[in-house]
């Protein structure tokens, strides 16, 4: 997958570049990004690329013309079918399955704004698509950037040591996962639920998706309305939910 940036702090990305799985995706050639630094474009000597908003108000724009041309370079550059994102809080909202959607692009120009966001003609005109990473303003497009591309790049295969570990994340099938254990199998007075160190499989599968249904339960309701559990799976939950009312279970 590869990612033309266009961001006029490219430096922020050495996070994503230097650790994790984007870095290990790097390595393999999975993953490529590249930066275009809208100042390199504007027609100032001080390489300025905001102004002010006309109609008044406080706060710069972002000009047109260096991002314009910030984002036909990368084009160029690439040369092949590419979708252009911009950042934005008035995008709409990111969730797992538009992240699953948008990973099917193999090349996406991301733009990042910053001061008070960008000349909307550019948006018009030069952007397929803009997303949001939730009802909150940051400063920059930057991180909402690195945000996207952390998402996309843990679905390509090749890129997680097995890929079932995205698959059986959160949201990936509408909800929660289940609670996770790990050694020592006694933590002062806590223990380990018995079942997952019983070896039963089946068993052990019936308590994750009961877990699963159970947290969701309690923690994003919301999600479990937009649900058509089965017959199962209703039993299941219930199952929890008396446990839970009984128990005051955590
Ligand atoms: N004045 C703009 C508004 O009210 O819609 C906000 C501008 S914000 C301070 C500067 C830049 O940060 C935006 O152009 C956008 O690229 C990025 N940004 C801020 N919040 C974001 C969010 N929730 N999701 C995605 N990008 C965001």
């Amino acid at each position: 997958m590869w990612f033309g940036i266009i961001s006029i702090f490219p430096e922020m990305f050495s996070s994503i570049i230097k650790f994790g799985i984007t870095n290990q995706a790097i390595k393999k050639k999975i993953l490529k990004i590249d930066f275009w630094n809208p100042r390199d474009y504007s027609k100032k000597n001080n390489r300025s690329i905001d102004d002010y908003p006309y109609g008044g108000g406080v706060g710069m724009i972002m000009k047109i013309e260096p991002l314009y041309l910030a984002i036909q370079a990368a084009k160029f550059f690439i040369k092949k079918k590419t979708k252009v994102i911009y950042l934005s809080p008035q995008g709409k909202k990111i969730d797992q399955k538009n992240i699953l959607n948008l990973s099917l692009n193999k090349n996406i120009i991301l733009i990042c704004g910053r001061y008070k966001g960008v000349d909307e003609r550019l948006i018009k005109n030069y952007v397929d698509e803009e997303w949001s990473i939730g009802d909150y303003i940051l400063s920059g497009g930057e991180l909402p950037a690195m945000v996207l591309i952390d998402c996309l790049v843990r679905l390509i295969p090749g890129v997680l040591g097995k890929i079932q570990s995205a698959n059986e994340d959160s949201f990936f099938n509408g909800l929660l996962e289940h609670s996770q254990f790990t050694r020592p199998k006694k933590f002062l007075n806590h223990n380990v639920p018995k079942i997952l160190l019983s070896g039963n499989h089946l068993k052990i599968k019936q308590w994750k998706l009961k877990h699963s249904l159970g947290k969701t339960w309690k923690k994003r309701p919301d999600l479990l309305k937009k649900l058509k559990l089965n017959k199962e799976e209703k039993k299941l939950l219930i199952d929890y939910q008396n446990k839970y009312k009984k128990n005051n279970l955590k």
